[in-house]
Protein backbone atom coordinates (compact mmCIF):
# COMPACT_ATOMS: atom_id res chain seq x y z
CA UNK A 1 0.00 0.00 0.00
CA UNK A 2 3.04 2.17 0.91
CA UNK A 3 4.21 1.68 -2.35
CA UNK A 4 1.04 2.86 -4.53
CA UNK A 5 0.52 5.70 -2.11
CA UNK A 6 4.35 6.96 -3.34
CA UNK A 7 3.64 6.33 -6.78
CA UNK A 8 0.18 8.25 -6.65
CA UNK A 9 1.62 10.79 -5.25
CA UNK A 10 4.29 11.27 -7.04
CA UNK A 11 1.84 11.90 -10.00
CA UNK A 12 0.81 15.62 -7.99
CA UNK A 13 -2.88 15.34 -8.28
CA UNK A 14 -5.47 17.62 -7.93
CA UNK A 15 -8.68 16.39 -5.50
CA UNK A 16 -12.14 17.95 -5.40
CA UNK A 17 -14.15 18.41 -2.69
CA UNK A 18 -17.71 19.51 -3.25
CA UNK A 19 -19.09 21.27 -0.70
CA UNK A 20 -22.55 21.87 -1.77
CA UNK A 21 -24.55 20.79 -5.09
CA UNK A 22 -26.58 23.60 -4.37
CA UNK A 23 -26.58 26.74 -6.28
CA UNK A 24 -27.69 30.33 -6.10
CA UNK A 25 -27.31 31.43 -9.61
CA UNK A 26 -29.70 29.92 -12.79
CA UNK A 27 -27.06 29.84 -15.52
CA UNK A 28 -28.93 29.58 -18.55
CA UNK A 29 -26.58 27.33 -19.84
CA UNK A 30 -26.02 24.96 -16.57
CA UNK A 31 -26.81 21.76 -17.20
CA UNK A 32 -26.45 20.82 -13.59
CA UNK A 33 -29.77 20.56 -13.03
CA UNK A 34 -30.17 18.05 -16.28
CA UNK A 35 -27.77 15.31 -14.86
CA UNK A 36 -27.03 15.51 -11.18
CA UNK A 37 -29.10 13.19 -9.69
CA UNK A 38 -27.78 13.43 -6.19
CA UNK A 39 -30.47 15.88 -3.59
CA UNK A 40 -29.11 19.41 -2.73
CA UNK A 41 -27.24 19.21 0.30
CA UNK A 42 -23.82 20.44 1.93
CA UNK A 43 -20.95 18.16 3.06
CA UNK A 44 -20.70 17.49 6.51
CA UNK A 45 -17.75 18.74 8.81
CA UNK A 46 -17.60 15.13 10.06
CA UNK A 47 -16.82 13.78 6.34
CA UNK A 48 -14.35 16.68 5.66
CA UNK A 49 -12.16 15.99 9.18
CA UNK A 50 -12.42 12.29 8.41
CA UNK A 51 -10.79 12.79 5.06
CA UNK A 52 -8.29 14.66 6.20
CA UNK A 53 -7.70 12.18 8.92
CA UNK A 54 -7.53 9.11 6.53
CA UNK A 55 -5.39 11.40 3.83
CA UNK A 56 -2.77 12.40 6.82
CA UNK A 57 -2.71 8.67 8.51
CA UNK A 58 -1.91 7.08 4.75
CA UNK A 59 0.34 9.53 3.93
CA UNK A 60 -1.34 10.90 0.84
CA UNK A 61 -0.30 14.53 -0.71
CA UNK A 62 -2.05 15.78 -3.37
CA UNK A 63 -0.38 19.29 -5.89
CA UNK A 64 -3.77 20.67 -4.94
CA UNK A 65 -7.62 20.12 -3.67
CA UNK A 66 -10.30 22.13 -5.56
CA UNK A 67 -13.51 23.11 -3.01
CA UNK A 68 -15.75 23.01 -5.38
CA UNK A 69 -17.63 20.77 -8.47
CA UNK A 70 -21.52 21.46 -9.31
CA UNK A 71 -22.57 23.74 -6.37
CA UNK A 72 -21.49 27.43 -5.13
CA UNK A 73 -19.02 26.25 -2.19
CA UNK A 74 -19.86 29.70 -0.84
CA UNK A 75 -23.11 28.84 -0.02
CA UNK A 76 -22.20 26.15 2.78
CA UNK A 77 -23.32 27.62 6.31
CA UNK A 78 -19.76 26.15 7.69
CA UNK A 79 -17.78 27.57 4.57
CA UNK A 80 -15.02 29.28 6.57
CA UNK A 81 -14.58 26.52 9.39
CA UNK A 82 -14.26 23.88 6.49
CA UNK A 83 -11.22 26.22 4.77
CA UNK A 84 -9.36 26.83 8.32
CA UNK A 85 -9.44 22.50 8.68
CA UNK A 86 -8.26 22.43 5.13
CA UNK A 87 -5.96 24.66 5.42
CA UNK A 88 -4.21 23.58 7.82
CA UNK A 89 -3.75 20.33 6.84
CA UNK A 90 0.34 19.56 4.79
CA UNK A 91 -1.64 17.19 2.54
CA UNK A 92 -2.50 19.72 -0.38
CA UNK A 93 0.39 22.45 -1.71
CA UNK A 94 -2.16 24.83 -3.36
CA UNK A 95 -5.82 25.45 -2.99
CA UNK A 96 -7.98 26.49 -5.75
CA UNK A 97 -11.90 27.51 -5.97
CA UNK A 98 -14.96 28.46 -8.29
CA UNK A 99 -17.07 30.67 -7.73
CA UNK A 100 -19.72 33.65 -8.56
CA UNK A 101 -18.24 35.08 -5.73
CA UNK A 102 -21.64 36.65 -4.83
CA UNK A 103 -21.49 36.04 -1.49
CA UNK A 104 -17.80 36.87 -0.65
CA UNK A 105 -16.58 38.46 2.44
CA UNK A 106 -12.79 39.19 3.60
CA UNK A 107 -12.68 36.50 6.15
CA UNK A 108 -10.75 34.60 3.56
CA UNK A 109 -7.86 36.50 4.76
CA UNK A 110 -8.48 35.38 8.50
CA UNK A 111 -8.83 31.55 8.04
CA UNK A 112 -5.62 31.82 5.78
CA UNK A 113 -2.91 33.57 8.41
CA UNK A 114 0.01 31.62 6.79
CA UNK A 115 -1.04 33.09 3.08
CA UNK A 116 -0.77 29.82 1.65
CA UNK A 117 -1.42 29.23 -1.93
CA UNK A 118 -5.00 30.15 -2.94
CA UNK A 119 -6.20 30.72 -6.54
CA UNK A 120 -9.87 31.78 -6.54
CA UNK A 121 -11.91 31.96 -10.66
CA UNK A 122 -14.54 34.02 -10.32
CA UNK A 123 -17.36 33.26 -12.91
CA UNK A 124 -18.23 36.48 -14.59
CA UNK A 125 -18.88 36.02 -18.64
CA UNK A 126 -20.04 39.59 -18.77
CA UNK A 127 -20.12 42.82 -17.83
CA UNK A 128 -22.79 44.33 -19.06
CA UNK A 129 -25.98 44.36 -16.62
CA UNK A 130 -28.70 43.13 -18.78
CA UNK A 131 -26.31 40.83 -20.14
CA UNK A 132 -25.39 39.48 -16.87
CA UNK A 133 -28.93 38.84 -16.05
CA UNK A 134 -29.75 36.75 -18.72
CA UNK A 135 -26.90 34.22 -18.73
CA UNK A 136 -26.41 34.20 -14.78
CA UNK A 137 -30.41 34.10 -13.86
CA UNK A 138 -29.46 37.02 -11.21
CA UNK A 139 -28.95 40.91 -10.83
CA UNK A 140 -26.16 41.23 -8.97
CA UNK A 141 -23.22 41.95 -11.16
CA UNK A 142 -22.18 45.23 -9.60
CA UNK A 143 -22.08 43.27 -6.11
CA UNK A 144 -19.83 40.57 -7.40
CA UNK A 145 -17.85 43.57 -9.02
CA UNK A 146 -17.54 45.31 -5.49
CA UNK A 147 -16.16 41.69 -4.36
CA UNK A 148 -13.81 41.82 -6.51
CA UNK A 149 -12.61 45.69 -5.75
CA UNK A 150 -12.37 44.28 -1.89
CA UNK A 151 -10.51 41.41 -2.62
CA UNK A 152 -8.03 43.33 -4.48
CA UNK A 153 -7.30 46.13 -2.25
CA UNK A 154 -7.07 44.16 0.95
CA UNK A 155 -5.06 41.42 -0.78
CA UNK A 156 -2.63 44.94 -1.48
CA UNK A 157 -3.09 46.61 1.65
CA UNK A 158 -2.21 43.03 4.10
CA UNK A 159 0.43 43.06 1.86
CA UNK A 160 -0.32 39.43 0.73
CA UNK A 161 0.36 37.18 -2.09
CA UNK A 162 -2.80 35.48 -2.05
CA UNK A 163 -5.67 34.75 -3.27
CA UNK A 164 -4.49 35.15 -6.90
CA UNK A 165 -7.45 36.37 -8.93
CA UNK A 166 -8.80 34.61 -12.01
CA UNK A 167 -11.54 36.83 -13.77
CA UNK A 168 -13.65 33.97 -16.21
CA UNK A 169 -15.60 34.62 -19.34
CA UNK A 170 -17.26 31.89 -20.92
CA UNK A 171 -17.27 31.95 -24.53
CA UNK A 172 -21.17 32.38 -25.93
CA UNK A 173 -22.10 33.61 -29.51
CA UNK A 174 -24.13 36.30 -26.89
CA UNK A 175 -21.18 37.77 -25.44
CA UNK A 176 -18.63 37.12 -28.42
CA UNK A 177 -18.65 40.82 -29.54
CA UNK A 178 -18.24 42.23 -25.95
CA UNK A 179 -15.22 39.63 -25.28
CA UNK A 180 -13.76 41.08 -28.18
CA UNK A 181 -12.84 43.91 -25.92
CA UNK A 182 -13.07 42.66 -22.47
CA UNK A 183 -9.18 42.94 -21.97
CA UNK A 184 -8.99 46.66 -21.77
CA UNK A 185 -12.57 47.32 -20.18
CA UNK A 186 -10.94 44.79 -17.32
CA UNK A 187 -7.49 46.47 -17.55
CA UNK A 188 -9.24 49.99 -16.56
CA UNK A 189 -11.65 48.53 -14.10
CA UNK A 190 -9.57 46.16 -11.92
CA UNK A 191 -5.68 46.54 -13.15
CA UNK A 192 -5.79 42.96 -14.95
CA UNK A 193 -4.66 42.89 -18.34
CA UNK A 194 -3.09 39.27 -19.06
CA UNK A 195 -5.07 36.64 -20.60
CA UNK A 196 -5.61 32.90 -21.14
CA UNK A 197 -7.08 30.44 -22.99
CA UNK A 198 -6.70 27.72 -20.50
CA UNK A 199 -7.19 27.09 -16.81
CA UNK A 200 -3.17 27.88 -15.75
CA UNK A 201 -4.34 27.19 -11.73
CA UNK A 202 -0.80 28.25 -10.24
CA UNK A 203 -0.07 30.95 -12.58
CA UNK A 204 1.54 33.45 -10.10
CA UNK A 205 -0.13 36.63 -11.40
CA UNK A 206 -4.14 37.55 -11.83
CA UNK A 207 -5.90 37.06 -15.18
CA UNK A 208 -8.42 36.99 -17.37
CA UNK A 209 -9.46 33.49 -18.47
CA UNK A 210 -11.35 32.63 -21.45
CA UNK A 211 -13.17 29.61 -21.57
CA UNK A 212 -15.72 27.50 -24.18
CA UNK A 213 -18.96 26.92 -23.43
CA UNK A 214 -19.46 22.93 -23.09
CA UNK A 215 -22.51 21.55 -23.26
CA UNK A 216 -24.18 17.84 -23.18
CA UNK A 217 -25.15 18.27 -27.03
CA UNK A 218 -22.75 18.87 -30.24
CA UNK A 219 -19.78 21.06 -29.11
CA UNK A 220 -18.90 22.27 -32.62
CA UNK A 221 -20.01 25.68 -32.63
CA UNK A 222 -18.85 26.74 -29.14
CA UNK A 223 -15.20 25.15 -30.26
CA UNK A 224 -15.34 27.13 -33.45
CA UNK A 225 -16.75 30.60 -31.03
CA UNK A 226 -13.86 30.22 -29.08
CA UNK A 227 -11.08 29.37 -31.55
CA UNK A 228 -12.41 32.82 -33.56
CA UNK A 229 -11.52 34.53 -30.19
CA UNK A 230 -8.34 33.18 -29.80
CA UNK A 231 -7.82 34.40 -33.36
CA UNK A 232 -8.66 37.66 -32.01
CA UNK A 233 -6.08 38.39 -29.72
CA UNK A 234 -3.39 36.94 -31.81
CA UNK A 235 -3.33 34.00 -30.37
CA UNK A 236 -2.32 30.60 -32.92
CA UNK A 237 -4.17 27.52 -32.38
CA UNK A 238 -1.45 24.34 -31.58
CA UNK A 239 -1.52 21.61 -34.10
CA UNK A 240 -3.33 18.75 -32.29
CA UNK A 241 -0.88 15.54 -31.77
CA UNK A 242 -2.50 12.89 -33.25
CA UNK A 243 -1.41 10.30 -30.99
CA UNK A 244 -2.86 6.95 -30.07
CA UNK A 245 -5.02 6.92 -26.97
CA UNK A 246 -3.35 6.01 -23.32
CA UNK A 247 -4.10 5.66 -20.14
CA UNK A 248 -6.42 8.27 -18.80
CA UNK A 249 -4.59 10.31 -15.62
CA UNK A 250 -7.49 11.30 -14.12
CA UNK A 251 -8.01 7.88 -13.02
CA UNK A 252 -4.38 8.39 -10.54
CA UNK A 253 -4.88 11.87 -10.14
CA UNK A 254 -8.41 13.21 -9.86
CA UNK A 255 -10.54 12.14 -6.89
CA UNK A 256 -13.70 14.00 -6.66
CA UNK A 257 -15.47 13.59 -3.08
CA UNK A 258 -19.47 15.11 -3.59
CA UNK A 259 -20.71 16.34 -0.76
CA UNK A 260 -23.08 13.20 0.02
CA UNK A 261 -19.20 11.57 0.26
CA UNK A 262 -19.90 9.55 -2.80
CA UNK A 263 -15.89 9.34 -4.59
CA UNK A 264 -15.78 9.40 -8.14
CA UNK A 265 -12.45 10.02 -10.14
CA UNK A 266 -13.77 11.49 -13.83
CA UNK A 267 -14.99 15.64 -14.47
CA UNK A 268 -17.02 14.10 -16.94
CA UNK A 269 -19.06 12.20 -14.71
CA UNK A 270 -22.05 14.27 -12.82
CA UNK A 271 -24.26 11.07 -12.89
CA UNK A 272 -21.88 9.36 -10.93
CA UNK A 273 -21.66 6.53 -13.38
CA UNK A 274 -18.26 5.44 -11.75
CA UNK A 275 -18.97 5.89 -8.54
CA UNK A 276 -16.08 4.23 -5.94
CA UNK A 277 -18.55 3.98 -3.17
CA UNK A 278 -19.05 6.77 -0.36
CA UNK A 279 -16.18 8.10 2.13
CA UNK A 280 -18.63 7.74 4.77
CA UNK A 281 -19.01 4.11 5.18
CA UNK A 282 -15.47 3.05 3.41
CA UNK A 283 -12.47 5.29 3.70
CA UNK A 284 -11.28 7.16 0.91
CA UNK A 285 -7.83 5.40 0.94
CA UNK A 286 -9.70 2.10 0.80
CA UNK A 287 -11.65 3.02 -2.29
CA UNK A 288 -9.19 4.80 -3.71
CA UNK A 289 -6.92 1.77 -3.92
CA UNK A 290 -9.37 -0.16 -3.83
CA UNK A 291 -10.20 -3.77 -6.27
CA UNK A 292 -12.70 -2.14 -8.58
CA UNK A 293 -10.23 1.39 -9.05
CA UNK A 294 -7.51 -0.66 -9.87
CA UNK A 295 -8.75 -3.12 -12.41
CA UNK A 296 -9.80 0.07 -14.14
CA UNK A 297 -6.62 1.19 -13.84
CA UNK A 298 -4.90 -1.90 -15.45
CA UNK A 299 -7.38 -1.99 -18.27
CA UNK A 300 -6.74 1.89 -19.46
CA UNK A 301 -2.79 1.15 -18.94
CA UNK A 302 -2.82 -2.36 -20.78
CA UNK A 303 -5.16 -0.03 -23.28
CA UNK A 304 -8.25 -2.88 -22.77
CA UNK A 305 -10.26 -0.22 -24.00
CA UNK A 306 -13.52 -2.65 -24.73
CA UNK A 307 -13.89 -3.91 -21.00
CA UNK A 308 -14.01 -0.43 -20.00
CA UNK A 309 -16.81 0.86 -18.51
CA UNK A 310 -19.31 2.41 -21.48
CA UNK A 311 -18.20 6.11 -20.16
CA UNK A 312 -14.82 5.14 -20.45
CA UNK A 313 -14.95 3.27 -23.74
CA UNK A 314 -16.67 6.07 -25.77
CA UNK A 315 -14.91 9.05 -24.07
CA UNK A 316 -13.37 11.91 -26.08
CA UNK A 317 -12.16 13.86 -23.36
CA UNK A 318 -9.34 11.73 -21.43
CA UNK A 319 -6.43 13.40 -20.48
CA UNK A 320 -3.20 11.11 -20.98
CA UNK A 321 -0.38 12.89 -20.78
CA UNK A 322 1.67 10.93 -18.26
CA UNK A 323 3.93 8.75 -20.14
CA UNK A 324 2.78 5.09 -20.62
CA UNK A 325 6.41 3.77 -19.25
CA UNK A 326 5.57 5.87 -15.76
CA UNK A 327 2.28 3.97 -15.93
CA UNK A 328 3.42 0.80 -16.62
CA UNK A 329 5.65 0.95 -13.27
CA UNK A 330 2.27 0.80 -11.67
CA UNK A 331 1.31 -2.60 -12.71
CA UNK A 332 4.76 -3.94 -10.96
CA UNK A 333 3.65 -2.90 -7.13
CA UNK A 334 0.11 -3.43 -7.48
S1 LIG B 1 -11.45 8.05 -20.08
FE1 LIG B 1 -13.01 9.69 -20.12
S2 LIG B 1 -14.68 8.90 -18.84
FE2 LIG B 1 -12.86 7.66 -18.37
S3 LIG B 1 -11.89 8.72 -16.65
FE3 LIG B 1 -10.95 9.54 -18.47
S4 LIG B 1 -12.14 11.37 -18.96
FE4 LIG B 1 -13.36 10.16 -17.54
Amino acid sequence: MKKKIKFLNSIKGWMSIELTNSCNYRCSYCYRKFVDKMPEQFISIKIVNELVKDLENNSFSFDGLKLNWLGESMLHPQFYEILRILFKSKVFEHYSQETNFYLYDNRLFTVNPDDRPYYIFISLDTLEDDLFFIKRGSNTLGKVLDNIHLILNTRKKLNRNYPKIRLQFIVMEDNFQELCFIRDKVHSIFGIKDISFYEDIKAEHDYILFRPLVTREENYKNIKLFRQLKEKYGIKEKKIDENIRLACEKLFSTPFIRADGTLIFCSNDPEMSLSLGNIKNTSFSKLWLGEFMEKLRTLHINREWEKLPEKCRKCHDYWDSIPEEILKEYLNIL
